[in-house]
């Protein structure tokens, strides 16, 4: 079976994660900090904050931002639901903004609408998430501008796009946002098993999530309320988690982070080669504007078919030849658990249309031209049925 994501890890990596438990501290070690100096000189951004998912890191970019009870939080219908699922940890409500459909990130225009609208409603949001999907960057800028005037905060789910660029520079820079999280899941751009990280330009931020990281303890005395009672001692000062990166993935992160260019290339050559590849057929190959550089995490392409009988159909043809298609994403509102919220699917047309078409062909680093062949050979059958 060509899965549609897969991890590569070389002798380099199995190295340095021996290294680490042969001779280092397993947690609380000196690998995390340098994994998180590695990610915040690589995107350009003042810090980063290593956690053990990236679900964890948006749950505590929220808690950063002082979402709660009675806040509103938007983010893209057409995402994982970890993007929507941190703003509920927290108390607050979510609501989405239904995405462009040349690009398929949340619309900066509809975004504009919906902010016009909630601004006289009085339900303005506190923090807006722009979901970087499949690796391209959101129109930033402009969501940026909108930020400032009708005053929310920005946290990027940059879980796709470590690497991407926008307007040439990095994703996290955080040049347009409080806050961006990146996941190290085994599918994503880079893996250290399970991990995430928070990047920030603001000192107050990086020290509230480091704090709330290790279950809202501090060693640190002027952060406490009494002189410290000897060397042993320590506060906790608010509610945090366990929410902590071990240095055994670290080192892996690490090791990683130094082929993340490479698998870019890679992925970007194999995109290419889909784009060109089903030009003529009836499978639609995503854009990319001018002014953004995707790190190709996913490849979505688009069919217009009439029923979902028939969407079924070419998922079982492609999975009988033993090609891993999938799609992402469902809507996150139409999932049981967020049906009870009162999501109607008529406010978000684009994000109905773009479930009915999408579909996620394999791409990863390691994908062999000839299984790629393969997978196209499939697709072109399928059209001309
Ligand atoms: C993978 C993913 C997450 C969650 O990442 P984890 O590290 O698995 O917690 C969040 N948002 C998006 C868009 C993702 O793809």
């Amino acid at each position: 079976m060509i899965p549609y994501g897969r991890h590569e890890i070389d002798n380099d990596d199995v190295n340095s994660v021996v290294e680490v438990l042969e001779n280092k501290f397993l947690t609380q070690g000196d690998v995390v900090p340098e994994f998180e100096r590695e990610v915040s000189s690589f995107c350009g951004a003042h810090h980063a904050i290593a956690l053990n998912s990236a679900t964890s890191a948006l749950h505590l970019a929220c808690r950063a931002l002082e979402v709660k009870r009675g806040d509103i939080v938007w983010t893209s219908p057409i995402s994982f639901v970890a993007s929507a699922n941190c703003a509920i940890y927290c108390g607050a409500k979510i609501d989405f903004v239904d995405i462009n459909p040349n690009t398929n990130n949340i619309d900066p225009t509809l975004l504009k609408l919906k902010l016009i609208k909630a601004k006289k409603n009085n339900q303005l949001p506190k923090v807006v998430i722009p979901v970087h999907l499949c690796g391209l960057p959101c129109e930033m800028s402009t969501i940026w501008e909108l930020s400032k005037e009708f005053n929310f905060q920005i946290i990027e789910d940059a879980s796709h796009a470590l690497g991407a660029e926008y307007n040439s520079t990095r994703i996290g820079n955080c040049k347009y946002s409080s806050i961006t999280v990146f996941s190290f899941h085994p599918v994503k751009m880079i893996t250290t098993g399970e991990g995430g990280m928070a990047l920030t330009n603001s000192r107050e931020i990086y020290e509230r999530i480091k704090l709330l990281r290790s279950h809202g303890i501090t060693k640190e005395s002027k952060l406490m309320d009494k002189e410290k009672e000897g060397p042993w001692y320590y506060q906790q000062i608010e509610l945090g988690y366990n929410y902590r990166m071990t240095d055994i993935q670290a080192a892996l992160g690490i090791s990683q982070l130094k082929k993340l260019e490479k698998f870019i290339l890679n992925r970007s050559t194999l995109a290419e080669r889909y784009i060109k590849n089903l030009k003529s057929s009836k499978f639609k190959t995503p854009l990319i504007p001018n002014n953004a550089k995707s790190s190709w995490h996913l490849f979505v392409v688009k069919i217009s078919l009439n029923s979902f009988d028939e969407k079924r159909i070419l998922f079982e043809y492609l999975i009988k030849n033993k090609i891993q298609v999938n799609l992402h994403y469902i809507p996150i509102y139409s999932h049981p658990f967020y049906k009870n919220f009162g999501f109607k699917k008529e406010d978000f047309p684009n994000s109905e249309k773009y479930y009915k078409e999408a579909l996620t062909l394999p791409l990863f680093s390691n994908l062999s031209f000839l299984e790629q062949d393969k997978i196209i050979t499939k697709l072109e059958k399928f059209s001309n049925k």
